[in-house]
């Protein structure tokens, strides 16, 4: 769906790569992310002049003549050919998400994370494989390698988060891929992903990233190696929990098997969702920079409440693989944990539920806070949790900081007098 510019071959009429729109490559020069999140997709040919590339809608493509619908062929990259294909639309935003991952060769869009994930795992394996999924994976991911994996004959193994190097001795004849999500999702021990790495392609394992809490401005995943980098744009490309959105970005040659995979599943994603979330995507690095030192000054607020036993945040001492997330990370963005100081599921919810300022949901990454009490334990299988009381996820948004706060204190108390 969204090659690089230096990839990409057999455009069609009116779609030249001399537009003004501009991109990284074409200005000949390295731009920052800021920078990037600015110009990426924003081909001239695809917005006609306009800042922002407009809803392209399509299904049928209509061709002048029999000539020009025989001689469009079947290479329809960036090239009208019928909507499931795609509009400039969903490129802009492909296009964009590629430029952002240095070193990557192309992103397709998909209608959720899920999505990206089911496609990116499908363009890789075949029946017989083996899988190797970190045990702090996003909970669907392992319903997918349960379900829908397990009946195609594809065996997944899952390993402790924190396996660094040692997952060597895990990758045996028939290992094809190995999934990664750093930070975990709701425990968020950071990964060794370079030893990881390391060992995969020692081993010619392809390696699948979950990169959703970082995105590419915090860790640029491709750059690290990574082969397939997913993201669930719903979060923090889209940013304003109003639309369901996925991306994976393919290292160089990983593109052609993901797109193939992609048309073969009939995947898109519809032109009204890929417009969100490039208009999200303009903003993403701002929110994230706020998002992040605001969750930053919470989780610290936090790690010194006498009714908090542990904060599981990247950036303190106290979440596993703090070293790797100093050595490999650019920043923090707004999703962590913490785990109450003993208390009941009862004094969780009485905690919860008198927030005035953070919502009760699902998601994460928009601009307003959540609150979700959860339980770690019952989505793992091979270490056990000994978590000293029951565990809230907080999603940060833009408020006030320390309205935040007085928010939480007042949640505090309330747990405490329960
Ligand atoms: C939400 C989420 C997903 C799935 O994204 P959807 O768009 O909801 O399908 C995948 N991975 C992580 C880490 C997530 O938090």
């Amino acid at each position: 769906m969204g090659r690089r510019p230096g990839h990409a071959k057999g455009h069609g009429p009116g779609v030249s790569q001399a537009g003004g729109g501009g991109t990284a490559e074409d200005a000949g020069g390295e731009r920052s992310d800021a920078t990037r999140l600015v110009t990426a997709g924003r081909r001239r040919e695809w917005t006609g002049g306009i800042v922002n590339p407009p809803v392209w809608r399509a299904s049928t493509i209509l061709y002048g003549s029999v000539a020009e619908l025989r001689a469009a062929g079947h290479d329809t990259h960036h090239r009208l050919f019928y909507g499931r294909r795609g509009t400039p639309t969903q490129w802009s935003l492909a296009d964009a998400l590629t430029e952002l991952e240095p070193g990557a060769e192309g992103s397709f869009l998909y209608c959720s994370g899920v999505a990206a994930i089911a496609a990116a795992l499908l363009s890789v394996l075949t029946p017989g494989d083996e899988l190797l999924m970190v045990d702090s994976a996003y909970d669907p991911s392992r319903a997918m390698a349960t379900g829908l994996l397990a009946r195609m004959g594809i065996f997944t193994r899952f390993y402790d988060p924190m396996v660094g190097g040692r997952i060597a001795d895990l990758i045996g004849e028939r290992t094809r891929a190995i999934l990664l999500e750093s930070p975990g999702s709701l425990s968020f021990e950071v990964q060794d992903v370079p030893a990881i790495v390391a060992a995969a392609k020692a081993r010619g394992v392809v390696t699948l990233l979950d990169n959703t809490w970082a995105t590419p401005l915090l860790f640029p995943a491709i750059e690290k190696g990574i082969d397939l980098s997913i993201m669930a744009c719903t979060k923090y490309v889209v940013g304003h929990s109003d639309a369901m959105l996925g991306s994976v970005t393919a290292a160089p040659g990983r593109f052609a098997a993901l797109r193939d995979t992609s048309f073969q599943l009939g995947q898109i994603a519809s032109p009204d969702d890929a417009w969100l979330g490039a208009r999200g995507l303009r903003t993403m690095g701002v929110r994230l920079a706020h998002q992040g030192a605001s969750a930053l000054k919470i989780a610290k607020w936090l790690s010194a409440r006498p009714e908090v036993a542990r904060v599981l945040h990247p950036a303190l001492p106290s979440c596993p693989g703090h070293e790797f997330f100093l050595r490999d990370f650019k920043g923090a963005s707004g999703l962590f944990s913490f785990v109450l100081a003993g208390g009941s599921d009862a004094a969780r919810a009485a905690m919860i539920d008198g927030l005035a300022l953070f919502g009760i949901g699902y998601s994460w990454g928009g601009f307003e806070s959540l609150a979700l009490p959860v339980d770690p334990q019952k989505h793992r299988s091979v270490n056990r949790r000994d978590d000293a009381g029951p565990m809230v996820r907080l999603s940060i948004g833009l408020e006030d900081p320390d309205d935040l706060i007085a928010d939480l204190d007042r949640g505090l108390a309330r747990f405490a007098k329960t």
